[in-house]
């Protein structure tokens, strides 16, 4: 399998609506088939999610390429994920901004996203087990927030971990439908927009949902 051509028609098939021209380069250049199971490489340039282990999933690339558009990375930010899941998205954000804090709630997929983080040589990755807090305070505030499950509601303990003008990109709606949501930190008033329908595995914890 010629994953660098499978990688490059990829991209090829977002069309308009991804105009970034650093994301673009940033999914060009990252080997999404390493983030994924061996028995699913094969399926690793397909505009789909695939399964990652304990029932979660990698997001469909070009939800990944609209989410870290809407961030607006310029390259000096911190930024922060929640749900590292494979580490995929951990990666491209690597790519864009200059620090990267992500949060996981499963321990073995902690690990592997590490693991996969270090052998490509992502030296601006901190990523940590999640505890009892939504977030991860200790590093707040950040320049952009993207949560990678579905949401019940804009959480607002996220929102207090962005700077002013910082934005929050996040799934909210039922367990298995949701819209994009991207919130920009005003000085007084926030600012929100919405990006499309979407469909992400669920957030667990403190106001969202339960195992
Ligand atoms: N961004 C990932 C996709 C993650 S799927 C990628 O690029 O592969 C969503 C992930 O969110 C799952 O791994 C799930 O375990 C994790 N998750 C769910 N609730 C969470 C919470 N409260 N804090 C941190 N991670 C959470």
């Amino acid at each position: 399998m010629d994953f660098d051509r499978a990688r490059a028609r990829l991209v090829e098939l977002f069309g308009a609506e991804i105009r970034d021209k650093r994301v673009l380069t940033a999914i060009a250049k990252i080997p999404r088939e390493l983030f994924i199971p061996e028995n699913l490489q094969p399926c690793a340039y397909d505009d789909r999610p695939l399964g990652i282990g304990f029932g979660q999933t990698i997001s469909q690339p070009f939800i990944v390429a609209l989410m870290t558009q809407a961030l607006d990375l310029k390259g000096p930010e911190k930024v922060l994920e929640i749900g590292t899941g494979s580490g995929y998205q951990a990666a491209i954000l690597a790519e864009l901004a200059e620090s990267v804090y992500s949060v996981e709630r499963i321990p073995e997929l902690a690990e592997s996203a590490r693991n996969v983080l270090h052998r490509l040589g992502y030296s601006n990755v901190n990523i940590k087990v999640a505890g009892e807090e939504m977030g991860w305070k200790e590093f707040a505030p950040y320049d952009a927030i993207v949560v990678t499950a579905a949401a019940p509601v804009i959480h607002n303990d996220f929102v207090e971990q962005l700077t002013v003008g910082g934005r929050l990109v996040i799934p909210v709606g039922s367990r298995w439908e949701q819209e994009l949501i991207k919130l920009t930190r005003g000085e007084n008033k926030n600012h929100i927009d919405k990006l499309g329908g979407c469909r992400f595995v669920p957030l667990i914890g403190k106001d969202a949902w339960e195992e």
